[in-house]
Order: structure tokens, then C-alpha cells, then sequence
């Protein structure tokens, strides 16, 4: 039976938006916490962009030592030759990749001008595809950009093209939220039947339809036999308007009357990560959670008007259609209000040690304590904030790599 898997775009689409960052430390713990969450894919950067090499190493070094579980770690390019050959120079280890080019009228004529038509759209996207698949990709996803204002008869073309040339995944690009539920469901499932390849769904929210067109989009696929990946972000970020949040999807597969008995969301994901992944997201990206955010907003289980609270009361389904501990909520959360030491770019040794003491970790002697305070103190540099606990953990369980992770070098 087909599934829907997760395949989460944040360390890409997410970090790309305007006025949203994140640290090659903070993309880290992004790829750990994603891991945890059970999520099939992290695209975890760019490798032809020159201050991620050592961070896209870094983290597929940490895949080999098995810290990312069975999730795979996948760079976005460019679907032309050129970008395939210097990300394998750059980053010589990586093995899954999407290559991306557009396919609409509108991106054809206006964003390309001439320099490429309908025809070498395709010829150009295959040659990325057959030289990626010729220097050792294992899996390639092809995006068609602008997919949902491109012409179904000519995206059927563009995506058998992409399949015989070896292209293991049709990612289904929705890019300016252009589709609704109904017109997603029509087109995907009529491209899933004429190509028979698994589908990946790739929404944006101008319109404000971002999760529901996800969802549609990898039900027409299974429904077409075809296995579903749906691209989310953590917290919804992405471009504009933002992707489809992680923790809305899940909760849309397993809780809507329309899904939760038809579909079969992979078996791996664990939603009971979300509120720590969303708080450390939170945190790492400066921006809040809203508060109405689905599952994770602080007003996601709040009940104040008489009739509501006396019905969530007596039963919580009344009000709640799924438990806040699903989430990983419920449990207290303790703030400091007496003394508390820190540490930061300009810490001192005892002052390190009180605060890794209070994670319980203990070092071998000065020579190993001393190398550590070095890296925390370059983590706060780094990340321009205080360092979580799980920040400060990584650092200590992985000196070596947190120190290539932190080296950029213009
Ligand atoms: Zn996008």
C-alpha cells in the first residue's frame, strides 16, 4: 500500500526566506531533532554554496557515525550539469539530491528569456539527472518548478523524461501556492498515473491553503497507487507566505475525517517531538509561535469561555479532537528565578563547568574541559545567543565535528 512520508525542506526553503536564518549549529540540531521526529529526509542545504561545505561534511560525517538514524540528509541544486559536477567536488560524500528547474509558460518565457524553450528545459534537466545518477547519486528527487501553472500535458513529458532518465521522485512544486485541494488532487493524481513514479508535494501558503493542498496532493498520489512526500517546514517558515508546518501536516494525515482511516502516514514519525522541535525552532529562528498555531500554539488546548471549558472538562474530546500529550506537551517547564550561570563567548572555566554539571556531563580533565569551554565559547559566537542544553551537549558528545560545523571562512 502506498504511504505519505516526510520530506522537511526547512534547512532549505526555510532558510532561504527573507529575514529567516540559521546557523550552520542551529541547522545541525534542526537535522537531530528532525531525525528524532522520524522524518524520511532532511534536505539539509545547498552544496554548490561555498559556506555550507563544511557544515553539509560535518553533517553527513555525523550520518555515518549513525547520529541521524535511518533519515537521509539531501542537498538541493540547480537541475544542470555544472552544479551536479561542483557539488560532488565540494561535497564528495553526498548521495541523494533534488535538482530543480521551472517548467511554467510563464517561467520559461519570462525567467529564462530565450536561453532555454520547453524542449531543452527537459534535455537540460536529464543530462543534470544522468550525470548526477553516473558520479554515485542513490536517489534523485526532479523538481518541476512552478508545476502547478505549468501545462499537465507538457509536466507528463518533463516527468517521463525525468524517469527515464533516472530520477527516482517527481517533486510536484506548487510554488506560489497557486493550487486549492480540489485542482492539487486532479493534477497529481493525473501525473501519478501517466508516470508512475512517487510523488513529492512541494506547497507554499500565499493563499492560505498550504497544508490542505498537501495533503490533497499526496492523497491523489496514493490513490494513484504512488508513494507520497510531502515537503514541510518547521513552524510553516518558508518563503513569503511560508511552506506546509510539519506538526499540521501530521495532525491533518492523522486526525482529519477525510485521511486519518485512508491513508497510511509512515510509521516512523513521531509526533510526540513536536514541541520540543517547534520551541527549539522557536528559539534558534527569533521568531515566536503563534499563538493559534495548530497543536503547538499556547491556545492550541486553552479553554476559557463557559460553555468550551465545561465541555473540555467533562470530556476532553468535547473541545479536542487529539491529546496535548500526543504533542509532547504537558510537562512543567522550570525557569531559574534565583542565581544562574551561563556561558557564553567570554566564560571562564568554573562557570563552564557549574552549567555542564547541571547536564550531568563530566569530562576526563582540564585538557578535555579547557577544549570544550574553547568550542562552547566559539558556539555562542557562532550562533549570537546563548547555547541550549542540546546545543551544549552536541558540542561536548561531538568536539571535532562541532568545530568543522562552526568553521566559515569567507
Ligand atoms: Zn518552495
Amino acid at each position: 500500500m502506498a504511504k505519505i512520508y516526510l520530506l522537511d525542506v526547512t534547512n532549505r526553503d526555510g532558510v532561504q526566506t527573507s529575514r529567516i536564518c540559521l546557523s550552520k549549529l542551529q541547522k545541525t540540531m534542526v537535522n537531530l531533532y528532525l531525525s528524532q521526529m522520524g522524518v524520511f529526509q532532511s534536505e539539509f542545504g545547498f552544496p554548490v554554496t561555498h559556506h555550507e561545505t563544511n557544515y553539509l561534511n560535518a553533517n553527513l560525517a555525523l550520518a555515518k557515525k549513525g547520529a541521524f538514524g535511518s533519515m537521509r540528509l539531501s542537498g538541493w541544486l540547480r537541475a544542470i550539469p555544472s552544479d551536479v559536477k561542483l557539488a560532488f567536488k565540494l561535497v564528495p560524500l553526498i548521495k541523494h539530491f533534488n535538482l530543480s528547474i521551472s517548467t511554467s509558460d510563464q517561467m520559461i518565457k519570462h525567467k529564462f528569456r530565450g536561453k532555454l524553450d520547453h524542449a531543452s528545459v527537459i534535455e537540460e534537466m536529464a543530462s543534470a539527472v544522468k550525470l548526477a545518477k553516473k558520479m554515485g547519486a542513490k536517489s534523485i528527487g526532479v523538481n518541476a518548478e512552478d508545476a502547478s501553472r505549468t501545462d499537465i500535458d507538457y509536466l507528463i513529458s518533463f516527468s517521463q523524461a525525468a524517469k527515464e532518465a533516472g530520477a527516482d521522485r517527481l517533486r510536484y512544486c506548487d510554488t506560489l501556492g497557486f493550487d486549492s485541494p480540489i485542482t492539487i488532487y486532479e493534477r497529481v493524481k493525473k501525473l501519478a498515473e501517466a508516470i508512475h513514479l512517487p510523488i513529492e508535494i512541494h506547497c507554499h501558503n500565499d493563499l492560505g491553503m498550504v497544508v490542505a493542498n498537501s495533503v490533497c496532493g499526496a492523497a491523489a498520489a496514493n490513490d494513484a497507487g504512488e508513494d507520497a512526500y510531502i515537503n514541510t517546514c518547521i513552524n510553516g517558515m518558508g518563503e513569503r507566505a511560508g511552506n506546509a508546518d510539519l506538526v499540521a501536516v501530521i495532525l491533518a494525515i492523522k486526525f482529519s475525517s477525510g485521511t486519518r482511516d485512508k491513508y497510511v502516514l509512515d510509521k516512523k514519525v513521531n509526533l510526540k517531538l513536536a514541541w520540543k522541535i517547534c520551541k527549539y525552532a522557536s528559539y534558534a529562528f527569533g521568531i515566536p509561535i503563534p499563538i493559534n498555531q495548530p497543536g503547538v500554539g499556547t491556545n492550541a488546548f486553552a479553554h476559557e469561555s463557559g460553555i468550551h471549558a465545561d465541555g473540555a472538562l467533562k470530556d476532553r474530546r468535547n473541545y479536542e479532537l487529539y491529546d496535548f500529550e500526543d504533542l509532547g506537551r504537558g510537562e512543567p517547564e522550570t525557569v531559574d528565578t534565583g542565581r544562574k550561570i551561563t556561558t557564553g563567548e567570554y566564560s571562564g572555566i568554573k562557570g563552564f563547568r557549574n552549567v555542564y554539571e547541571k547536564l550531568e556531563i563530566k569530562f576526563h580533565d582540564d585538557k578535555e574541559a579547557a577544549k570544550i569551554l574553547e568550542l562552547v565559547r566559539y558556539g555562542n559566537v557562532h550562533n549570537q545567543k546563548s547555547l541550549t542544553e542540546s546545543e551544549l551537549m552536541f558540542i561536548a558528545k561531538y568536539p571535532e565535528i562541532a568545530r568543522k560545523i562552526m568553521s566559515v571562512t569567507p
